[in-house]
């Protein structure tokens, strides 16, 4: 029987019902969903997780309820979609809200007033243009929940986002930018912390009646993003200045968003009072991305550049450069300069000669915790078990203070994951670091000491 029924039609008829109840704006706001295919009974719908859960918060049952009114006991079924960047080695890589299928969410464009662009967002970052990995998938989920709607959820505010240099939290949060100022008539402010601090600096020094100003931009936003907030550190009047900002803000439900290079928590020159804010909201990190990753946001990348590389010549960027998406970019931009300039076509070998100083930094090499806890063991004359065990002798709590010290120097994990390698918690680590930190300043030879440990360390790891 079910074979006859035209379920392309009853699904339209269910969109028509669902419209004339909530309005057409509204349903082409938020259900953002594409006939799929239908089987047993069943409308299946090609989506995203988001759109799901929006429909679901702010209009629970409405498309079950329209379907079922015209053809009761049938139901709904939603597929994701999951598209596939070419690359035959990846898996679980996806690229977010795209698929040509579905109309991508970061693409719609439905609000009637016409506003001039933010001159802060860049073109580039948007949701569109962000590769999803295992490394960042929370982050953009996050991210992706905050622009959609934003201020709403109070657990996701703020937005905290943390991890090392050059792995995307920028493009993220300005993505969040793109995506609000396209899609709603929010205010939302972008700033980086320097410049957030330059402002301030100047309306202290320069001219006082800029102030009220200052205090009106960023207490008026109704999203607040602020960039790289480590650089507050230290920074006592201008820390409060945020403070009240915040304050000011989160009473009045806005959306805030931050970045910083490590975990809230971590950051001792930071009054405790705007510390706790800081990571009361949502804190996720973004970590190194593994090759499968690093090689979809390469192909990313070339194709928003409209340009050319074989493969590989993309696989040697990828292999070369793992902890750092920005180096990577930087290779694209030297091999692609290089072309246009001689209009020669990159070969493997001319590659390999143009990238050696990149690939040579030593933030390339593959520095584990584990390969720091090897060298400073050997370095001590101890086992590795000495350096993870229990034990509180002084000629064993020096170097894994220091091993941890060096951990956190000189790789991008952070604090809970140096902890867990070396079985102990994050505070332990915080710990070790302030106790290496005193030893530097009371003895002139601990840092050139430590700083020759690093060096061995860094030749040892280069492959
Ligand atoms: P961060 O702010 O963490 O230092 P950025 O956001 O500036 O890093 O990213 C550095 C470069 O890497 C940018 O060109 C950005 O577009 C790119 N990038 C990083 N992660 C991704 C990703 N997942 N997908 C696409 N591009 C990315
Ligand atoms: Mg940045």
């Amino acid at each position: 029987m079910s074979e006859n029924i035209d379920y392309k039609f009853l699904w339209a008829e269910t969109v028509a019902k669902v419209k004339s109840e909530i309005g057409e704006k509204d349903f082409n706001r938020w259900f953002k969903l594409e006939f799929a295919g239908a089987s047993k009974n069943t409308i299946i719908l090609a989506t995203s997780p988001l759109v799901v859960d929006q429909i679901n918060n702010r209009y629970p049952g409405i498309l079950e309820n329209s379907l079922q009114n015209q053809a009761a006991g049938f139901s709904i079924k939603f597929v994701f979609n999951e598209p596939v960047i070419e690359n035959p080695n990846e898996q679980n890589v996806k690229t977010s809200l795209t698929k040509k299928t579905t109309q991508p969410i970061a693409n719609v464009r439905e609000s009637p007033n016409i506003k001039t662009k933010m001159s802060c967002f860049l073109d580039e970052y948007t949701f569109t243009n962000y590769v999803i990995g295992e490394n960042n998938e929370f982050a953009v989920n996050a991210a992706q929940v905050v622009a959609q709607n934003p201020g709403v959820n109070i657990s996701y505010n703020p937005l905290f986002i943390y991890g090392g240099v050059g792995l995307g939290k920028t493009h993220l949060i300005q993505a969040i930018g793109n995506y609000i100022n396209e899609n709603s008539d929010h205010k939302v402010v972008y700033t980086s912390c320097e410049e957030f601090f330059n402002e301030f600096i100047a309306c202290i020094n320069v001219d006082k009646s800029l102030m009220k100003n200052f205090k009106r931009k960023y207490r008026e936003s109704d999203i607040l993003i602020v960039d790289d907030i480590h650089f507050l550190e230290g920074k006592e009047r201008a820390q409060e200045e945020l403070f009240n900002t915040f304050n000011a803000l989160y009473k009045s439900k806005k959306q805030m968003v931050f970045t910083c290079d490590r975990p809230a928590i971590e950051l001792k020159k930071i009054a405790e009072r705007l510390r706790t804010r800081l990571g009361s909201g949502i804190s996720i990190d973004i970590k190194i991305p593994k090759y499968e990753t690093r090689y979809a946001i390469l192909n990313k990348k070339i194709e928003t550049m409209k340009t050319e590389l074989t493969k590989d010549i993309i696989d040697l960027i990828c292999k070369n450069i793992k902890t750092n998406i920005r180096d990577m970019v930087s290779a694209l931009n030297k091999l692609n300069g290089y072309q246009k300039l001689t209009n020669k076509k990159i070969t493997l070998e001319i590659a390999q000669d143009l990238l050696k100083d990149i690939f040579a930094s030593p933030y390339q090499t593959n520095i584990t915790i584990e390969s720091i806890i090897h060298i400073i063991s050997f370095q001590f004359g101890l086992t590795i078990n000495d350096i993870k065990g229990k034990s509180r002798k002084k000629n064993i709590v020096y170097p894994r203070q220091l091993a941890m010290y060096i951990a956190r120097q000189i790789t991008t994990f952070t604090v809970s994951e140096i902890g867990n390698v070396f079985n102990r918690d994050h505070s332990t680590v915080l710990h070790s670091i302030d106790a290496i930190e005193e030893r530097k300043l009371n003895n002139p030879h601990e840092e050139s000491y430590i700083n020759d440990l690093i060096n061995t360390i860094k030749e040892q790891s280069i492959k």
